[in-house]
C-alpha cells in the first residue's frame, strides 16, 4: 500500500524533525519543494535561472513549474510507495493537481497532518534558534542547557543586538540563520503561512483528511500523536 502524507505547519512547528521519523518508520522519502528548488541553484539552464530569480524575490514559483517538478520527483523509484510532502501543495490549484496526479496512479492523499503551534511559540522557536556543526539545535528560550548565550550590542548600537551562543563544553560557536535573526523576516514568514494555508486547511478539512496535531509538546509526544494519526489511515 502506498502512503502519501502532506505535512503542514508554521515554521518552527517541527516539520523537519517529524518528517525524518516518518521517513524512517514508513520508508518513504520527504519531498520538500523548497529543497528541490534550492537544489536547482547548481544548474544554469533557463528554468533553473527563472526559479532562482523568483525565489530571490520572495515570490512563489508558478503552479505549472511547481507541479511539473513534483510530478517528476514522484516518478523517481524511491517515491513509488509514497512520500511526505513539505511545502507543497501551497494552494488549491496545486492540491487539485496532486490529487489528479495521484488518482492516475491509483493512489490518493492519505493524510494531511497540520502541526499546530501558537504563533508566539513559533516566533520564539525561530528567533532563539542556533545550531551546532553536528546539526544539533538549541534555543535561547526553550533549550539552553549547555549553551552560553549573550546579547551583544553592535558597535553603532543598531537594534536588535546580536545573539551570541557557544557550547559551554567545547567553546564551539553556534550559528544563527540570518533569516532567524531578523524579527521582521520571521513575522513575514508567519504572515505568508497564515495567508496561504488557511484556504488549504478548509479545503482538506472538507475532504476529512486533515489531522490536527498539537505541536506545542515534546518531540516524542508529537511523534506519538503522528503515529496514532497515520495508523488510522
Ligand atoms: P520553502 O523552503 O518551502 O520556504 O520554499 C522556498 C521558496 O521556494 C519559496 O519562497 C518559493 O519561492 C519556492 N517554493 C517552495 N515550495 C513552493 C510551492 N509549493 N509553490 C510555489 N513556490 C514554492
Amino acid at each position: 500500500m502506498s502512503l502519501y502524507v502532506i505535512l503542514m505547519g508554521v515554521q518552527g512547528a517541527g516539520k523537519g524533525l517529524q518528517a525524518k521519523r516518518i521517513e524512517e518508520r514508513f520508508g518513504i522519502p520527504q519531498v520538500s519543494t523548497g529543497d528541490l528548488f534550492r537544489a536547482m541553484r547548481a544548474r544554469t539552464d533557463q528554468l533553473a535561472r527563472k526559479v532562482q530569480d523568483i525565489m530571490a524575490s520572495g515570490q512563489l514559483v508558478d503552479d505549472d513549474t511547481t507541479n511539473a517538478i513534483v510530478a517528476d520527483r514522484l516518478a523517481q523509484a524511491d517515491a513509488w510507495n509514497g512520500v511526505i510532502l513539505d511545502g507543497y501543495p501551497r494552494n488549491e490549484i496545486q492540491a487539485a493537481f496532486l490529487e489528479a496526479h495521484l488518482r492516475e496512479k491509483g493512489a490518493r492523499i492519505n493524510a494531511v497532518l497540520l502541526l499546530e503551534l501558537n504563533l508566539y511559540a513559533a516566533f520564539k522557536r525561530a528567533f532563539g534558534r542556533v545550531s551546532a556543526s553536528d546539526g544539533a539545535s538549541y534555543n535561547y528560550y526553550f533549550n539552553a542547557d549547555g549553551v552560553d548565550f549573550s546579547w551583544k550590542p553592535h558597535e553603532d548600537n543598531a537594534f536588535p543586538p546580536r545573539l551570541d551562543a557557544s557550547l559551554a563544553a567545547t567553546g564551539e560557536a553556534l550559528l544563527r540563520r540570518p533569516d532567524d535573526a531578523s524579527a521582521d523576516a520571521i513575522i513575514q514568514r508567519i504572515d505568508t503561512f497564515l495567508e496561504t494555508t488557511q484556504p488549504l486547511i478548509r479545503y482538506f478539512e472538507a475532504q476529512e483528511i486533515l489531522r490536527k496535531i498539537d505541536a506545542d509538546q515534546s518531540i516524542d509526544l508529537v511523534w506519538a500523536d503522528i503515529k496514532r494519526a497515520l495508523s488510522a489511515v
